[in-house]
Parts: structure tokens; C-alpha cells; sequence
């Protein structure tokens, strides 16, 4: 939002804006085709919105920034559709993307619940990103095209180094597309602006400017960057090449009309679910390690209100884990689990002697029937790659120091690495000898996620089925999601709440598509 201080409307100061929230109500920035730039002015109370160009917000006139060189690589919604349930939305986004796309039906579920997640971005602890991994010509494009149609504010850009960019990113939070291969040789660059655009305190700058890059992103890669922290915020979408010869190009009018549909009854979704996104807890959910639940909160919060779409996120989630692990060598294993017995064995002590370490290491090698041995000064540079770095020198020799946490990630690594019952590590005779990490824990009583400063009360949560038919018979001629008819003559009818002659010759041009050069 920005003060224009050289306009004013009816006597108070303009100020431009993309989206701001006011006691009650929202606004929003969509693109009417032939006209421009306008502004959704949603009131709370789940049946009324309208289209303006000037929007009163106590001693201010709120107005749409003028189109600029930022605004216009940016794909705004271009309509206003229903409200309706998170299990709707994803099915609408579902059938959208199969009709482009050759892909799973969990990769497509996974993509439906990201898309809802940027519709919402600005309200998520962490900004979800995708990769589309695969081989050239395998749809990664397609894939990418295919997102940027509904994502909120999609933009496509091979430009990541510019402040330009870094201004749009700071501005209209968009969810930006970005291809590898078009930014050859920027490779810093773009796992700058990755990383920094995952968290919302993080700041980018150029040219002596600071700028926020927080936002949903999709990234085509040909492999996997190796960055595990980077990957940990990934929903990974492995791309082939695809035989089918019924899908359509993104650029087909069908898809690109049922994309501006979608888009717009995904703005519903932003204007309902703005002030009460919040998470059902759902069993298993503590079996995710903490990385990963940043992802799924940030996808589930979208999709909260909906326990059974929350449950089968994570066994998506679950399924893309797996399959992204990569199996550790056998004499690191063995490493690894030496120091998971004996930190059972000893669950009294912090520190570990390297020798026994080594020791067990090899026993575990030999029942492998490994011909390679450990050695000391190895065992401990094999600690130091899993980032056990705490070592010292006692009479005894060399030990490492294991606190608390070293003892979560010790267990961490061993269900990363493939191992599912860590506990199955520990020899039979010491069935005693679970830790709080090994415990599973109460699934009627499952640790609840860390939300609550997003888990705000829902007000009134109109909109429910009662509510949903009048709504449709205010602001819309079709039925159900998906149905839109682009008829001239009954588009007036998707603008609601005319309240004065002003707003009244706005939704004129707006439906006759007239060229508005001059506000009125
Ligand atoms: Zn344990």
C-alpha cells in the first residue's frame, strides 16, 4: 500500500492499494478485462463485494495503483465466483490440472492443496514452494504454465536478479514461476531468492533497497538442488514425459477460461478464509519431522476445515518423503546405529566413548557381512558429517558429547534414512530401554501444531449451505464451480451490492467493457 499525495478524492488523500484488511472488510486487486485495475471491496459478512475504484477507509480513499510495468506481468483474478467447501476448490483445481496435465493423482492432489495454500499465502507460518523435477521435454513447462493460470497473482519470469523483480515480489507478493533453465548462470542468485523468500523476516537487497521475496514459489529444476533445507520446503513433483494425446495446452481457450473461473472463485476463498484459517489436529501428525511440518502447515492450514483432505495431505506428504530419501552407505549406517544403542544403553550419560562407538560400528559391519572397518579417527568425521560436532579428549580417549537435541536427530536420521521403528535397533534383551523419542506418541492425544497466532476465531462462517444458495443467486448465474457461462448479456449479474449511481456507471463499464481512461 502507498500514499499518492498529489490525489485526491473527495477531499481526503488517495492511497493505492493491491489488498488491505478493514474492520469487517477486505479489498482486493482483480483485472477486468478491457477496463483495468479495480478494486473487490468484500464486506465480512460472507454476501456482499462489489467492484470500485475508490474504497473509504476512515480518513482515506483507498484506489487501485495505476498499471505499471510490475502490475502488468502479474496474473490478477479477473472475476468473483461462489464460496464453497475446501474439498470443492480441490476438486475444481484437481480437474483443472488433469486436463493439461499427465500426472498421478496424489501429485495432483498435492499441487491442488498448493494452489489453495498461495490464495492464502500472506496468512501461512512458512510460503510452500514446488518443484517440478525432470528431464527437457518432460511437461515441466506445461506444468509451470499450468500454475501460474490459478496460483494467486502468478507470475512468470526468468528475471530474478533485477530490483524490478525484487520490487514486485516486496509489493504484490505473487506466486512467482520460475524456469532453471532460463536463469543459466544466475544459480546463486536464485538459491538466494529461494531461500530467503521461504520465511517472512527475511530480507533481500538491491541496489541499497531492502525488499520482502516471502512468497509461494514454483521452480522447474532437471535435479534436485542439493540443499536439503531448501528440499524440506518442496512439494517434489517428479515430471516424465508424458504419451497422451488428450490433454490440452495451457494456452487452449477451454483451459484458459475455466482458469479465470477458478480464479475468481478462489478469491471467494481468500475473502472467507482470511481471518479463520486454523489446523484440526490429525493423528500421525507427530511422526513428521519438524522440517516437514513447516510444509504441511503451511498446506493443510488452507484446507483445515477439512479433517479427511488434512489426513490425506500427510500420507501424501508421507509417500513423497519416502520416496525422496536417499539410502545411507552401509558403514555410516553402521555408525549410526552403534550410537543409537548406546544411547539406550546409557541413557544416562552425555558422553560416548569414540572407541566403543567404533566398536559397535564394526560388529554391526561384520553381521553385514562387510569386509571394511572402522577406525577411530573415521568414526568420528563420520559424526561430524550428521553435525555431532561436540567431541573431547578424557582420560579414557576420545568421546562425543550427546545432549537432548543431538538425541532427537540421532533418531531423526534413523527414520530419514529408512529405518521406520528406530527402536527395531535395539537389541532384544533391553525392550526397556524406548526413549522419549522412541515412544510413540498417544494418537488420541497427538502434540497439537504450533498455530495459534493464525488460529484466530471464526466469527460467522456464513456461506454454509443455507447461505451458499442465496449467494449464488446474488453475485452469480451458474450453479456450481466450473459452470461460468461468458454471456454479455447476464454478466451484469455477477456484480452485486450496487449501493449509488457511482458504483452503478462502474459496473456499467465494467460489464460493457468500455475503456476507462479517466476515473469518474
Ligand atoms: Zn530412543
Amino acid at each position: 500500500m502507498r500514499a499518492s499525495p498529489k490525489r485526491f478524492y473527495e477531499g481526503k488523500p488517495v492511497i493505492e492499494t493491491d489488498f488491505f484488511v478493514g474492520q469487517g472488510w477486505l479489498v482486493e486487486l482483480v483485472r477486468i478485462e478491457n477496463f483495468g485495475l479495480v478494486l473487490i471491496h468484500y464486506k465480512d459478512d460472507g454476501t456482499k463485494w462489489k467492484s470500485s475504484l475508490h474504497v473509504p477507509s476512515g480518513e482515506s480513499v483507498l484506489c487501485p495503483p495505476v498499471e505499471d510495468e510490475i502490475t502488468r506481468h502479474v496474473r490478477f483474478a479477473s472475476r468473483v465466483g461462489i464460496y464453497a467447501s475446501a474439498q470443492d476448490y480441490l476438486e475444481a483445481v484437481d480437474s483443472f490440472l488433469a486436463r493439461c496435465l499427465d500426472l498421478d493423482q496424489r501429485y495432483r492432489f498435492l499441487l491442488a492443496c498448493f494452489v489453495l495454500s498461495t490464495w492464502v499465502v500472506d496468512r501461512l507460518p512458512v510460503a510452500p514452494y514446488v518443484a517440478l523435477v525432470g528431464l527437457p521435454r518432460s511437461g515441466k513447462s506445461t506444468a509451470l504454465r499450468a500454475l501460474h493460470l490459478v496460483c494467486r497473482r502468478g507470475m512468470i519470469t526468468s528475471d530474478i536478479s533485477s530490483a524490478a523483480f525484487y520490487r514486485a515480489c516486496d509489493r504484490l507478493t505473487p506466486t512467482i514461476c520460475i524456469d532453471e533453465a532460463a536463469t543459466a548462470g544466475q544459480k546463486r542468485t536464485l538459491f538466494h531468492l529461494l531461500r530467503s523468500g521461504t520465511t517472512r523476516d527475511a530480507v533481500a537487497f538491491r541496489q541499497g533497497q531492502s525488499y520482502h521475496a516471502y512468497g509461494a514459489k514454483v521452480v522447474a529444476w532437471t535435479e534436485m538442488p542439493d540443499d536439503d533445507a531448501l528440499n524440506s520446503r518442496c512439494i517434489v513433483i517428479p515430471m516424465q514425459e508424458t504419451m497422451r494425446t488428450d490433454l490440452l495446452r495451457t494456452t487452449d481457450p477451454e483451459i484458459v477460461e475455466r482458469a479465470d473461473n477458478l480464479q475468481g472463485h478462489l478469491l471467494m476463498y481468500r475473502f472467507k478464509k482470511y481471518n479463520s484459517l486454523k489446523l484440526p489436529p490429525i493423528p500421525r501428525y507427530e511422526r513428521l519431522r519438524s522440517r516437514d511440518r513447516d510444509l504441511y502447515e503451511a498446506l493443510a492450514l488452507p484446507i483445515g476445515e477439512d479433517p479427511k483432505a488434512c489426513a490425506r495431505l500427510l500420507e501424501c506428504l508421507e509417500y513423497q518423503h519416502d520416496l525422496n530419501r536417499e539410502p545411507l552407505p552401509s558403514n555410516q549406517m553402521a555408525v549410526l546405529e552403534s550410537l543409537f544403542k548406546q544411547i539406550h544403553l546409557q541413557p544416562g550419560e552425555g558422553a560416548y566413548a569414540l572407541r566403543q562407538l567404533k566398536n559397535g560400528a564394526n560388529l554391526n559391519l561384520g553381521a553385514l557381512g562387510e569386509r571394511f572397518h572402522w577406525n577411530e579417527k573415521a568414526v568420528s568425521g563420520v559424526l561430524k558429517t550428521f553435525g555431532f560436532l561436540n567431541r573431547k579428549r578424557t582420560n579414557s580417549g576420545w568421546v562425543v558429547q550427546i545432549d537432548r537435541a543431538a538425541r532427537k536427530r540421532i533418531h531423526e536420521l534413523l527414520s530419514l534414512y529408512g529405518v521406520d521403528s528406530p527402536a527395531a535397533c535395539l537389541p532384544s534383551q533391553a525392550p526397556n530401554e524406548l526413549c522419549e523419542f522412541c515412544q510413540p506418541q498417544d494418537p488420541r492425544n497427538p502434540e497439537p501444531p504450533s498455530i495459534e497466532h493464525l488460529a484466530r476465531e471464526t466469527s460467522a462462517e456464513p456461506g454454509g449451505p443455507s447461505n451458499l444458495a442465496s449467494t449464488i443467486s446474488e453475485h452469480s448465474e451458474h450453479g456450481e464451480l466450473g459452470e461460468h457461462k461468458n454471456d454479455a448479456e447476464e454478466r451484469p449479474r455477477r456484480w452485486g451490492w450496487i449501493e449509488n449511481q457511482e458504483d452503478q456507471d462502474l459496473v456499467d463499464w465494467v460489464v460493457r467493457g468500455e475503456d476507462l481512461k479517466k476515473e469518474p
